[in-house]
């Protein structure tokens, strides 16, 4: 068969490459001089298997809207009266759906694990040679103890509240500048509301000013800490990314 493949990336020369060697006879026509010349020049160079997330997923939509409008958005879309471009938005909502995401990002680890099989297989068949490292990619994720710098008053604190407006007062209490964790709970309290605060007499004038001041407010009990024995953050709970 022929074959005319559009555009010289990375993406198009190894398309070639490998319908080439299944026997067809392919063409690769670009508008740069050379190959490789746009997105595949000079980016990160990072083979991340591991690294898997979606583009569709639910945290995703807050960003896009803020995105809009901006060229230099990393995911960029321009208003325009295309029907298929309509269509491909819908269909991004569609698989920012939790499930969704989960079902993609084991596909693209599978699609990863076996591209990196392809890459590998590729530079031992044609003998390439580049400045390569194949140790992982160390993530760092630094979390400040906010007991360490000058915030010396932690507290949780179970609220009671009116149960017919509970996300609208949710999202009144999670504006303050103090709540940095905050869940809607079943049980005895409708939320538990973490907080940090500069000192006692702050934390005093953040129940009385700011959270009774929040209508629908009913009670709350808070509970200080005195001491944070154990903080762990997760980046792969599920261990669906599991490999390295
Ligand atoms: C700053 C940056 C850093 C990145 N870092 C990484 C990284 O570390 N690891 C990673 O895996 N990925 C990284 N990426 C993503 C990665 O570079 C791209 O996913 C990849 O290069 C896309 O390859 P491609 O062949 O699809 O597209 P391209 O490399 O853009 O190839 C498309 C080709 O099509 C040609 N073309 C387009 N329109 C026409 C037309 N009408 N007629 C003729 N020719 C046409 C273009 O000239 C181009 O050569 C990075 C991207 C950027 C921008």
């Amino acid at each position: 068969m022929r074959v005319l493949v559009l555009g010289a990336g990375v993406v198009g020369t190894t398309s070639a490459w490998y319908l080439a060697g299944a026997g067809h006879e392919v063409v690769v026509v670009d508008r740069q001089p050379v190959a490789g010349n746009e997105t595949s020049f000079a980016n990160g160079g990072q083979i991340s298997v591991s690294h898997a997330e979606p583009w569709a997923n639910p945290h995703v939509l807050p960003q896009v809207i803020r995105w809009l409008g901006h060229e230099d958005a990393p995911l960029l879309w321009r208003w325009r009266a295309d029907p298929a471009q309509f269509m491909w938005g819908l269909r991004f909502l569609n698989e920012c759906r939790p499930a969704h995401t989960r079902r993609n990002m084991a596909a693209i680890v599978a699609l990863a694990l076996y591209s990196r099989g392809c890459l590998q297989a590729l530079r031992r068949e044609l003998a390439l040679e580049y400045d390569h490292l194949e140790r992982g990619i160390l993530q760092f994720a630094a979390v400040t103890n906010p007991l360490k710098i000058g915030y010396s008053t932690m507290a949780l604190i179970g609220v009671k509240a009116d149960g017919q407006r509970i996300e609208e007062i949710a999202r009144q209490i999670a504006a303050f500048d103090e709540v940095i964790y905050l869940t809607i709970t079943a049980g005895a309290y409708n939320f538990l509301v973490e907080v940090t605060c500069m000192d006692n007499a702050h934390l005093l004038r953040f129940l009385t000013e700011h959270l009774y001041g929040v209508e629908g407010v009913r009670e709350a009990e808070t509970f200080i800490y005195l001491d944070i024995v154990k903080e762990i953050y997760a980046w792969d709970p599920q261990g669906v990314t599991g490999d390295r």
